[in-house]
């Protein structure tokens, strides 16, 4: 399947239409974000190494009965998926806090969440992506209370399987961002990508962080970061 005109644009990713309707091909950039986009690089590499770590994510959640955008990895950086309706939240997981939580509650990062932590957050760039609860959820039209309880299962589903699997390859997953969509039939489907770009991982053993923080918070080592990531959720060959 070719892909046609490009219909969208984010910061990591293309989306292009194709000859059916209720396909895009998504393509996953180099070009790597922080902080809203204020800062701003590239991460070589890293479209191929992400498509093949969320490919393979969702092969594994799709196999335990998840249902997901993903068709197959076209190429090295596409993605064929199911054309969707994106639902404008983010739904972040959290097993320990890091990032924008542990700020905003003063915290030290690492601190176990029990139980864990699922957060909605209005999908808007301009405004910086707030976090919102279910009542302004629901009073903004954004989502039903029904959405939003199925979108909390599987989420928690999701990080169910996902740190299981993560943790055999001695990766702790400690938070991640998801996004959902409604199919034309109306079922909820999980869309968007599992990389380190939309997760934290850090080493089982020694707590290294192998994820986007090494590129927010200039910690070097990036692509070789991304690598391991791929090294050990996809194949141990050499990438490409
Ligand atoms: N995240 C993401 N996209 C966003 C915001 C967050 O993929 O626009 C991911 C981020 O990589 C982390 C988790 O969601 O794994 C929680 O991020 P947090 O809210 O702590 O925000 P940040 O530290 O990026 O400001």
């Amino acid at each position: 399947m070719r892909r046609l005109e490009q219909r969208y644009e984010g910061k990591a990713k293309r989306v292009y239409a194709t000859a059916d309707p209720e396909r895009f091909i998504i393509e996953y950039k180099d070009d790597a974000t922080a902080f809203n986009a204020r800062k701003r690089g590239v991460i070589a590499g890293k479209g191929a190494l992400n498509n093949a770590v969320a490919s393979a994510m969702f092969e594994l959640l799709e196999a335990a009965g998840v249902p997901t955008h993903y068709l197959a990895r076209l190429s090295p950086c596409e993605q064929l998926v199911k054309a969707l309706s994106i639902i404008p939240l983010e739904v972040v997981v959290r097993n320990r806090a890091a990032g924008s939580f542990a700020r905003r509650y003063g915290v030290a990062e690492g601190l176990a969440l029990n139980p864990t932590v699922i957060e909605w957050c209005l999908k808007s760039d301009a405004l910086g992506d707030p976090p919102l609860n279910d009542a302004a959820a629901v009073a903004l039209g954004l989502a039903s209370p029904e959405l939003l309880a199925a979108m909390f299962e599987l989420a928690s589903g999701v990080n169910d399987l996902l740190r299981e699997h993560l943790l055999d390859r001695g990766l702790e997953l400690i938070d991640f961002k998801l996004e959902f969509g409604t199919s034309p039939e109306g079922g909820l489907v999980l869309a968007d990508e599992i990389s380190p770009d939309t997760c934290r991982l850090w080493d089982r053993e020694t707590g290294e962080k192998l994820d986007k923080d090494r590129f927010r918070q200039d910690l070097g080592g990036v692509e070789a970061a991304y690598r391991e990531v791929y090294r050990r959720l996809v194949s141990a060959d050499s990438p490409f």
